[in-house]
Protein backbone atom coordinates (compact mmCIF):
# COMPACT_ATOMS: atom_id res chain seq x y z
CA UNK A 1 0.00 0.00 0.00
CA UNK A 2 1.19 3.63 -0.76
CA UNK A 3 2.57 5.59 2.27
CA UNK A 4 0.42 8.70 1.48
CA UNK A 5 -3.19 5.93 1.60
CA UNK A 6 -1.81 4.15 4.86
CA UNK A 7 -1.31 7.78 6.43
CA UNK A 8 -4.50 9.44 5.02
CA UNK A 9 -7.19 6.27 4.91
CA UNK A 10 -5.89 3.14 6.52
CA UNK A 11 -7.92 2.36 9.28
CA UNK A 12 -10.26 5.58 9.18
CA UNK A 13 -14.24 4.76 8.72
CA UNK A 14 -15.12 8.05 8.13
CA UNK A 15 -18.61 7.16 7.23
CA UNK A 16 -19.00 6.16 11.03
CA UNK A 17 -18.11 9.54 12.69
CA UNK A 18 -20.53 11.64 10.00
CA UNK A 19 -17.58 11.93 7.56
CA UNK A 20 -15.19 13.75 9.37
CA UNK A 21 -11.77 14.42 8.12
CA UNK A 22 -9.78 14.04 11.74
CA UNK A 23 -11.01 10.71 13.73
CA UNK A 24 -13.00 11.67 16.51
CA UNK A 25 -11.07 11.06 20.44
CA UNK A 26 -12.55 8.01 21.51
CA UNK A 27 -12.30 9.21 25.06
CA UNK A 28 -13.64 6.54 26.98
CA UNK A 29 -12.53 3.58 29.38
CA UNK A 30 -15.43 0.57 29.00
CA UNK A 31 -17.74 -0.47 26.61
CA UNK A 32 -21.58 -1.45 27.37
CA UNK A 33 -22.76 -4.89 25.71
CA UNK A 34 -26.68 -6.06 25.00
CA UNK A 35 -26.38 -9.79 25.13
CA UNK A 36 -24.02 -11.97 27.68
CA UNK A 37 -22.58 -14.03 25.34
CA UNK A 38 -21.26 -10.80 23.42
CA UNK A 39 -19.76 -10.11 26.89
CA UNK A 40 -18.34 -13.52 27.47
CA UNK A 41 -16.74 -13.49 24.28
CA UNK A 42 -14.82 -9.99 24.99
CA UNK A 43 -13.56 -12.24 28.24
CA UNK A 44 -12.68 -14.96 26.11
CA UNK A 45 -11.04 -12.82 23.18
CA UNK A 46 -9.83 -8.88 24.41
CA UNK A 47 -8.01 -8.63 21.42
CA UNK A 48 -11.48 -9.40 19.74
CA UNK A 49 -12.97 -6.26 20.32
CA UNK A 50 -13.91 -3.53 22.57
CA UNK A 51 -14.16 -4.16 26.50
CA UNK A 52 -12.21 -1.72 28.25
CA UNK A 53 -9.64 1.04 26.79
CA UNK A 54 -6.57 -0.88 28.74
CA UNK A 55 -7.01 -3.14 26.07
CA UNK A 56 -8.19 -2.05 22.55
CA UNK A 57 -9.72 1.60 21.86
CA UNK A 58 -11.08 2.73 18.66
CA UNK A 59 -8.84 5.97 18.36
CA UNK A 60 -5.37 3.83 19.47
CA UNK A 61 -6.49 1.17 16.31
CA UNK A 62 -6.79 3.68 13.72
CA UNK A 63 -3.48 4.24 15.21
CA UNK A 64 -2.35 0.53 15.22
CA UNK A 65 -3.27 -0.14 11.76
CA UNK A 66 -1.41 2.75 9.93
CA UNK A 67 1.60 2.03 12.49
CA UNK A 68 1.85 -1.46 11.31
CA UNK A 69 1.39 -1.35 7.35
CA UNK A 70 4.45 1.77 7.81
CA UNK A 71 6.28 -1.58 9.14
CA UNK A 72 4.63 -3.89 6.76
CA UNK A 73 3.71 -5.70 10.08
CA UNK A 74 1.10 -8.15 10.53
CA UNK A 75 -0.09 -6.34 13.97
CA UNK A 76 0.90 -3.45 16.05
CA UNK A 77 0.87 -2.68 19.48
CA UNK A 78 1.13 0.81 20.98
CA UNK A 79 2.30 1.81 24.23
CA UNK A 80 2.30 5.33 26.41
CA UNK A 81 6.16 5.91 25.93
CA UNK A 82 8.67 3.74 23.64
CA UNK A 83 10.40 2.89 27.11
CA UNK A 84 7.39 0.88 28.15
CA UNK A 85 6.93 -0.94 24.35
CA UNK A 86 10.68 -2.64 25.11
CA UNK A 87 10.25 -3.77 28.55
CA UNK A 88 7.04 -5.45 27.69
CA UNK A 89 8.55 -6.98 24.02
CA UNK A 90 11.62 -8.34 26.17
CA UNK A 91 9.74 -9.28 29.28
CA UNK A 92 7.27 -11.19 26.93
CA UNK A 93 9.94 -13.09 25.63
CA UNK A 94 12.46 -14.41 28.49
CA UNK A 95 12.41 -16.28 30.91
CA UNK A 96 14.57 -17.08 34.51
CA UNK A 97 18.34 -18.51 33.29
CA UNK A 98 17.95 -17.01 29.90
CA UNK A 99 20.63 -15.11 28.45
CA UNK A 100 20.15 -11.89 26.35
CA UNK A 101 22.73 -10.55 23.59
CA UNK A 102 22.67 -6.58 23.52
CA UNK A 103 24.13 -4.37 21.39
CA UNK A 104 26.40 -2.15 23.57
CA UNK A 105 25.12 1.34 24.55
CA UNK A 106 21.73 0.98 24.05
CA UNK A 107 19.20 3.57 24.90
CA UNK A 108 19.61 4.44 28.73
CA UNK A 109 16.68 2.87 30.43
CA UNK A 110 16.70 -0.39 27.91
CA UNK A 111 20.76 -0.65 30.02
CA UNK A 112 19.06 -0.19 33.02
CA UNK A 113 16.62 -2.98 32.04
CA UNK A 114 19.17 -5.16 31.62
CA UNK A 115 21.38 -4.20 34.21
CA UNK A 116 18.96 -3.32 37.18
CA UNK A 117 15.92 -5.53 36.64
CA UNK A 118 16.14 -8.74 34.60
CA UNK A 119 19.28 -9.98 36.97
CA UNK A 120 16.97 -10.25 39.66
CA UNK A 121 14.77 -12.52 37.82
CA UNK A 122 17.45 -14.48 36.30
CA UNK A 123 18.48 -12.88 33.29
CA UNK A 124 21.52 -12.16 32.21
CA UNK A 125 22.95 -9.57 29.79
CA UNK A 126 26.45 -9.56 27.29
CA UNK A 127 26.79 -6.72 25.63
CA UNK A 128 28.36 -6.80 21.91
CA UNK A 129 30.50 -4.10 19.66
CA UNK A 130 27.58 -4.38 16.83
CA UNK A 131 29.48 -3.70 14.29
CA UNK A 132 30.83 -6.91 13.93
CA UNK A 133 28.06 -9.75 13.35
CA UNK A 134 30.44 -12.21 14.80
CA UNK A 135 30.70 -10.68 17.91
CA UNK A 136 26.31 -11.73 18.48
CA UNK A 137 27.07 -14.89 16.97
CA UNK A 138 30.35 -15.31 19.45
CA UNK A 139 28.58 -13.92 22.54
CA UNK A 140 25.84 -16.56 22.09
CA UNK A 141 25.66 -19.58 24.58
CA UNK A 142 23.03 -22.79 24.76
CA UNK A 143 20.68 -20.10 27.03
CA UNK A 144 20.49 -16.91 24.91
CA UNK A 145 17.00 -16.85 23.49
CA UNK A 146 16.83 -12.77 22.67
CA UNK A 147 19.10 -10.32 20.87
CA UNK A 148 18.66 -6.93 21.05
CA UNK A 149 19.16 -4.27 18.61
CA UNK A 150 19.34 -0.80 18.00
CA UNK A 151 21.10 0.58 14.39
CA UNK A 152 21.52 3.06 14.22
CA UNK A 153 22.43 3.94 17.84
CA UNK A 154 21.37 7.98 18.90
CA UNK A 155 24.95 8.76 19.87
CA UNK A 156 27.50 7.00 18.09
CA UNK A 157 25.79 5.40 15.36
CA UNK A 158 26.85 2.47 15.10
CA UNK A 159 25.10 0.18 12.58
CA UNK A 160 24.47 -3.32 12.80
CA UNK A 161 24.06 -5.42 9.96
CA UNK A 162 20.72 -6.51 10.42
CA UNK A 163 20.17 -9.12 7.48
CA UNK A 164 23.35 -11.34 8.88
CA UNK A 165 22.30 -11.05 12.50
CA UNK A 166 18.53 -11.76 12.00
CA UNK A 167 19.15 -14.52 9.56
CA UNK A 168 21.92 -15.95 12.36
CA UNK A 169 19.08 -15.64 15.75
CA UNK A 170 16.23 -16.96 13.00
CA UNK A 171 18.84 -20.68 12.32
CA UNK A 172 19.24 -20.88 16.41
CA UNK A 173 15.77 -20.40 17.50
CA UNK A 174 16.57 -16.39 19.02
CA UNK A 175 13.95 -13.86 18.92
CA UNK A 176 15.10 -10.51 17.74
CA UNK A 177 13.97 -7.01 18.60
CA UNK A 178 15.32 -3.63 17.08
CA UNK A 179 15.01 -0.15 18.52
CA UNK A 180 14.57 1.53 14.85
CA UNK A 181 13.37 5.34 16.26
CA UNK A 182 16.49 6.73 14.81
CA UNK A 183 14.98 5.82 11.12
CA UNK A 184 11.33 5.26 11.45
CA UNK A 185 9.89 2.73 9.56
CA UNK A 186 9.99 5.39 6.64
CA UNK A 187 13.68 5.11 6.49
CA UNK A 188 14.22 1.40 7.71
CA UNK A 189 12.12 -1.86 7.51
CA UNK A 190 13.86 -3.98 9.52
CA UNK A 191 11.14 -6.89 9.52
CA UNK A 192 11.59 -7.37 5.84
CA UNK A 193 15.30 -8.02 6.75
CA UNK A 194 13.88 -11.29 9.21
CA UNK A 195 13.54 -9.28 12.61
CA UNK A 196 10.90 -10.38 14.82
CA UNK A 197 9.59 -7.12 16.40
CA UNK A 198 10.32 -3.49 15.41
CA UNK A 199 10.03 -1.04 18.46
CA UNK A 200 10.39 3.08 17.83
CA UNK A 201 9.68 5.38 20.23
CA UNK A 202 6.76 7.47 18.93
CA UNK A 203 7.31 10.71 21.13
CA UNK A 204 10.49 11.59 18.67
CA UNK A 205 9.74 11.53 14.78
CA UNK A 206 5.91 10.51 14.80
CA UNK A 207 4.51 13.00 17.15
CA UNK A 208 6.99 15.52 15.54
CA UNK A 209 5.70 18.74 17.60
CA UNK A 210 7.15 17.35 21.20
CA UNK A 211 3.99 17.28 23.10
CA UNK A 212 3.41 14.05 23.76
CA UNK A 213 5.09 10.43 24.34
CA UNK A 214 4.51 7.21 22.87
CA UNK A 215 6.00 3.71 21.67
CA UNK A 216 5.48 1.41 19.11
CA UNK A 217 5.96 -2.58 18.44
CA UNK A 218 5.41 -4.31 15.59
CA UNK A 219 5.99 -7.83 14.59
CA UNK A 220 3.34 -10.86 13.85
CA UNK A 221 -0.05 -11.07 15.31
CA UNK A 222 0.60 -13.94 16.98
CA UNK A 223 3.48 -12.16 18.94
CA UNK A 224 1.47 -8.91 19.21
CA UNK A 225 -1.43 -11.46 20.69
CA UNK A 226 0.74 -12.88 23.27
CA UNK A 227 1.98 -9.56 24.56
CA UNK A 228 -1.24 -7.99 24.85
CA UNK A 229 -2.88 -10.66 26.38
CA UNK A 230 -0.58 -10.96 29.25
CA UNK A 231 2.31 -7.81 29.32
CA UNK A 232 0.10 -5.16 27.67
CA UNK A 233 -2.79 -5.81 29.90
CA UNK A 234 -1.02 -6.49 32.96
CA UNK A 235 1.36 -3.73 33.59
CA UNK A 236 -1.10 -0.94 31.76
CA UNK A 237 1.41 1.10 29.95
CA UNK A 238 -0.94 1.38 26.13
CA UNK A 239 -1.48 4.83 24.96
CA UNK A 240 -4.33 6.95 25.94
CA UNK A 241 -6.96 7.81 23.37
CA UNK A 242 -5.96 11.56 23.07
CA UNK A 243 -2.04 10.95 22.97
CA UNK A 244 -3.31 8.55 20.22
CA UNK A 245 -4.81 11.08 18.66
CA UNK A 246 -2.05 13.53 18.14
CA UNK A 247 0.16 10.52 17.01
CA UNK A 248 -2.51 10.37 14.13
CA UNK A 249 -2.16 13.63 13.61
CA UNK A 250 1.93 13.90 13.36
CA UNK A 251 2.08 11.20 11.21
CA UNK A 252 0.11 13.02 8.32
CA UNK A 253 3.20 15.23 8.03
CA UNK A 254 5.98 12.45 8.90
CA UNK A 255 7.31 12.02 5.40
CA UNK A 256 7.39 15.69 4.65
CA UNK A 257 9.11 16.93 7.59
CA UNK A 258 11.60 14.05 7.23
CA UNK A 259 12.32 14.90 3.85
CA UNK A 260 12.68 18.80 5.63
CA UNK A 261 14.80 17.89 8.38
CA UNK A 262 17.25 15.49 6.39
CA UNK A 263 17.83 18.46 3.91
CA UNK A 264 18.72 20.51 6.30
CA UNK A 265 20.55 18.22 8.65
CA UNK A 266 23.15 17.77 5.52
CA UNK A 267 23.46 21.45 5.21
CA UNK A 268 24.12 21.76 9.00
CA UNK A 269 26.36 19.03 8.27
CA UNK A 270 28.50 20.19 5.84
CA UNK A 271 28.76 23.51 7.45
CA UNK A 272 30.21 22.03 10.87
CA UNK A 273 32.67 19.83 8.71
CA UNK A 274 34.21 22.59 7.22
CA UNK A 275 34.46 24.82 10.20
CA UNK A 276 38.03 24.80 11.96
CA UNK A 277 36.35 24.73 15.48
CA UNK A 278 35.19 20.76 14.49
CA UNK A 279 37.52 18.15 14.60
CA UNK A 280 35.01 15.28 13.54
CA UNK A 281 30.90 14.63 13.07
CA UNK A 282 29.30 11.78 12.95
CA UNK A 283 26.18 11.09 10.64
CA UNK A 284 25.82 7.69 9.37
CA UNK A 285 24.67 9.48 5.39
CA UNK A 286 28.09 11.82 5.46
CA UNK A 287 30.62 9.33 3.36
CA UNK A 288 33.51 9.93 5.88
CA UNK A 289 31.38 8.00 8.14
CA UNK A 290 32.82 4.54 8.79
CA UNK A 291 29.98 2.26 7.59
CA UNK A 292 28.77 4.53 5.42
CA UNK A 293 28.18 1.58 2.79
CA UNK A 294 26.03 -0.09 5.45
CA UNK A 295 24.14 2.63 5.81
CA UNK A 296 23.35 3.37 2.15
CA UNK A 297 22.16 -0.16 2.10
CA UNK A 298 20.18 -1.01 4.75
CA UNK A 299 18.80 2.60 5.40
CA UNK A 300 16.51 5.17 2.52
CA UNK A 301 17.51 8.05 4.18
CA UNK A 302 18.80 9.70 7.41
CA UNK A 303 17.20 12.20 9.23
CA UNK A 304 18.12 14.80 11.94
CA UNK A 305 19.96 13.53 14.37
CA UNK A 306 24.15 13.92 14.46
CA UNK A 307 26.83 13.95 16.75
CA UNK A 308 29.88 16.35 16.61
CA UNK A 309 32.93 17.16 18.52
CA UNK A 310 34.94 19.95 19.12
CA UNK A 311 38.74 20.79 18.76
CA UNK A 312 39.67 21.45 22.28
CA UNK A 313 40.09 18.80 25.47
CA UNK A 314 38.17 21.40 27.67
CA UNK A 315 35.33 20.65 29.13
CA UNK A 316 34.76 24.40 29.78
CA UNK A 317 34.92 25.12 25.64
CA UNK A 318 32.03 22.47 25.49
CA UNK A 319 29.49 24.08 28.56
CA UNK A 320 30.31 27.17 27.08
CA UNK A 321 29.72 27.09 22.97
CA UNK A 322 26.45 25.09 23.76
CA UNK A 323 25.46 27.63 26.44
CA UNK A 324 26.25 30.45 24.49
CA UNK A 325 23.43 28.56 21.39
CA UNK A 326 20.75 31.31 21.38
CA UNK A 327 17.79 29.45 19.30
CA UNK A 328 19.32 25.93 19.55
CA UNK A 329 17.80 24.86 22.81
CA UNK A 330 19.38 22.48 25.15
CA UNK A 331 17.24 19.49 26.22
CA UNK A 332 16.83 15.57 25.87
CA UNK A 333 14.91 14.24 23.29
CA UNK A 334 14.60 15.20 19.52
CA UNK A 335 11.80 14.73 16.32
CA UNK A 336 10.16 17.60 17.13
CA UNK A 337 9.74 21.17 15.59
CA UNK A 338 12.75 22.39 17.98
CA UNK A 339 16.23 22.07 17.05
CA UNK A 340 17.90 20.72 19.95
CA UNK A 341 21.42 20.13 21.62
CA UNK A 342 22.63 17.90 24.04
CA UNK A 343 26.97 17.39 25.46
CA UNK A 344 27.57 14.31 26.43
CA UNK A 345 29.27 15.56 29.79
CA UNK A 346 26.13 16.67 31.09
CA UNK A 347 25.87 13.00 32.10
CA UNK A 348 29.21 12.40 33.58
CA UNK A 349 31.00 13.91 36.57
CA UNK A 350 33.35 16.58 36.37
CA UNK A 351 35.76 15.12 37.90
CA UNK A 352 35.39 11.83 35.68
CA UNK A 353 35.74 13.88 32.34
CA UNK A 354 38.37 12.11 30.20
CA UNK A 355 39.08 14.32 27.64
CA UNK A 356 41.21 11.54 25.59
CA UNK A 357 38.17 9.59 25.81
CA UNK A 358 36.24 10.65 22.12
CA UNK A 359 32.60 9.59 23.28
CA UNK A 360 33.06 12.08 26.64
CA UNK A 361 33.47 15.11 24.21
CA UNK A 362 30.13 14.59 22.35
CA UNK A 363 28.11 16.96 21.45
CA UNK A 364 24.69 15.44 19.72
CA UNK A 365 22.62 17.85 17.64
CA UNK A 366 19.25 17.51 16.46
CA UNK A 367 18.45 19.54 13.31
CA UNK A 368 14.17 20.70 13.61
CA UNK A 369 12.04 22.49 11.10
CA UNK A 370 13.37 25.68 10.95
CA UNK A 371 15.46 27.49 8.45
CA UNK A 372 19.26 26.10 7.53
CA UNK A 373 20.80 29.41 7.86
CA UNK A 374 19.11 30.77 10.78
CA UNK A 375 20.85 27.15 12.68
CA UNK A 376 24.10 27.61 11.03
CA UNK A 377 24.50 31.18 12.33
CA UNK A 378 23.53 30.00 15.85
CA UNK A 379 26.14 27.44 15.60
CA UNK A 380 28.84 30.10 13.96
CA UNK A 381 28.15 32.34 16.54
CA UNK A 382 28.76 29.60 19.43
CA UNK A 383 31.49 28.47 17.89
CA UNK A 384 33.45 31.69 17.94
CA UNK A 385 33.06 31.96 21.76
CA UNK A 386 35.42 28.97 22.34
CA UNK A 387 38.83 30.13 20.09
C1 LIG B 1 13.64 8.32 23.43
C2 LIG B 1 14.14 6.98 23.03
C3 LIG B 1 13.59 5.79 23.55
C4 LIG B 1 12.53 5.78 24.60
O1 LIG B 1 11.34 6.34 24.19
P1 LIG B 1 10.36 7.08 25.21
O2 LIG B 1 9.18 7.36 24.37
O3 LIG B 1 11.08 8.28 25.70
O4 LIG B 1 10.08 6.13 26.33
C5 LIG B 1 14.08 4.59 23.08
N1 LIG B 1 15.07 4.55 22.16
C6 LIG B 1 15.63 5.66 21.66
C7 LIG B 1 16.72 5.54 20.65
C8 LIG B 1 15.19 6.91 22.08
O5 LIG B 1 15.77 8.01 21.59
Amino acid sequence: MDISQIINELGEDRELYFNAVSPPIMQTSNFSFKKVADLRKAFEDEMGGYLYSRGLNPTVDILRKKLAALDAAEDCLVFNNGAAAIFAGILSHVKSGDHIVSVRNPYTWVQRMFDNILPRFGVQTTYVDGREAENYFRATNPHTSFYYLESPNSWDFALQDIEKVAAYARQHGIITLIDNSYCTPLYQQPLKMGIDMAMQTATKYISGHSDTLGGVLCGSHARMKKIFDSEYLNIGSGIQPFNAWLLIRGLRTLPARLERIGKTTRQVVAFLKKHPGVEKVIYPFDEDFDQYELAKKQMKGAPGLFTFVLRTRKMEDIVRCCESLQHIMMAVSWGGHESLVIPRCAGINPADFDPGNVEHRYIRLYTGLEEADYLIRDLDQALGVIK
